[in-house]
């Protein structure tokens, strides 16, 4: 049985009808560009093969039906009409705050069956959130004909996570499970959202990228997003700029120079060098030198852990000895204090290189990570075809 299958099945077993269509959006890792969204500046994420399915029932009335088949939840039942953020933290936030965002925006939706299940792993900096809030959008996008843009979508998923589930996430994880293509990484401009597809497909250079996820989760991470997010626009203000992005990289040694707090001065260091590096990335991958990312990746790690200071030791034991293991590059991806790292490694190496981090941290005492290939995949979509 195919997972659209699956989830057609569980769908009619769960609510007795047959689901309008399956729709699908996947998770991400980000190759570069790391707290630079919510300064306007630039990422490049590929979407992940991993994606969160949902098989959708249109109805006509305002009743919205929801339901994880991966948490053995019992079915949430809420009203269109009676919406509004709570912040109870429960999984349900996430696509019911998407209904309410659309209809906040004044989009005619109403009453749904949601049957949901997803491949990417949760709480691992691989954006499950994004994808569970970007496959709702999608579908409810085809069964109320709204006739939205993917980027329209990704801000109103994003509204959702902001204002309705309450976390101060930038947009780019839902730009990604929203418009990233097979064999691409998506260059995204978080101003204005303008995109270009950069192509980048490891395997077709004898390359592979694993995503390392570290099963770990320190508490430190949950104030430390603010902290550096409210750094980072302070030193914008000090610097008379309505966001870092507007700091031009050759004039950052001599803006810094005008910074007196050395804190805002390493916060202002990692988000100019590292949009820098996302261009420097680009660069080297429209030239055709996948290799040539590596030392960019490493040098945007050693940004992350002594600039803005969010990796931790288990992040660092990643990268470190990854490093030692012959890999090209590798970096912490994704909000820090835990969750994911990437690594590229010569196709030939990537199994040595993966051992020898799965032995670092048997020996460090470490939870043992999960560790797979990340293959640049499709982004958001309807796996069945509409029906008249
Ligand atoms: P990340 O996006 O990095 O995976 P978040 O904390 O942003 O981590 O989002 C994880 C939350 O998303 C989970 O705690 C849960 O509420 C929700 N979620 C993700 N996947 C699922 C799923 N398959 N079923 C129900 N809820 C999910
Ligand atoms: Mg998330």
């Amino acid at each position: 049985m195919t997972s659209t299958e699956a989830v057609t099945a569980g769908f009619q077993e769960l609510y007795g009808a047959v689901p309008d269509g399956v729709w699908a959006a996947p998770g991400r890792v980000n190759l570069i560009g790391e707290y630079t969204d919510f300064n306007e500046g630039f990422v490049l994420p590929l979407a992940l093969p991993h994606t969160a399915l949902a098989a959708v029932r249109r109805r006509d009335d305002d009743v919205l039906r929801l339901y994880s088949a991966d948490l053995g939840a019992p079915q949430v039942e809420l009203r269109t009409e009676e919406l509004a953020p709570r912040g109870d933290g429960g999984w349900a936030a996430y696509p019911a705050g998407v209904v309410w965002a659309l209809r906040q925006a004044g989009h005619p939706v109403r009453g749904a069956d949601l049957y949901l299940t997803s491949t990417v792993p949760t709480g691992a900096g691989l954006s499950s959130s994004a994808a569970l809030e970007v496959v709702t959008a999608l579908a409810l996008n085809d069964l109320y004909a709204l006739g939205l843009t993917r980027p329209e979508l990704a801000r109103l998923a994003q509204r959702a996570e902001n204002d309705f589930v309450g976390v101060p996430c930038g947009v780019m994880d839902q730009m990604a499970s929203a418009c990233c293509t097979p064999g691409h990484a998506l260059h995204l401009d978080c101003r204005d959202l303008s995109q270009r597809q950069v192509p980048f497909d490891p395997a077709a250079h004898g390359l592979r990228l694993l995503v390392v996820d570290t099963r770990v989760r320190h508490a430190l991470g949950d104030g430390a997003y603010a902290e550096r997010r409210a750094g980072c626009e302070e030193g914008a203000r000090r610097l008379g700029l309505s966001h870092l992005r507007d700091l031009p990289y050759p004039e950052l040694d001599a803006a810094l120079t005008t910074l007196g707090d050395e804190r805002l001065r390493r916060y202002v260091r990692h988000v100019v060098s590292d949009d820098h590096r996302v261009r420097q990335v680009i660069a080297r991958l429209d030239a055709g030198d996948v290799r040539g990312i590596g030392p960019l990746l490493l040098a945007g790690h050693r940004s992350l852990r002594y600039e803005l200071r969010i990796s931790c030791p288990e992040l660092d034991l990643v990268v470190d000895t990854a490093r030692a293991a012959g890999a090209l590059g590798a970096r912490m991806t994704g909000g820090g204090f835990g969750g994911s790292a990437i690594v590229l490694a010569e196709e030939g190496a990537a199994d040595t290189v993966a051992g020898a981090v799965r032995t670092a941290f048997a020996a460090a005492g470490h939870t043992a990570p999960r560790i797979f290939t990340a293959v640049p995949s499709a982004g958001a979509r309807r796996l069945t075809a509409p029906t008249a």
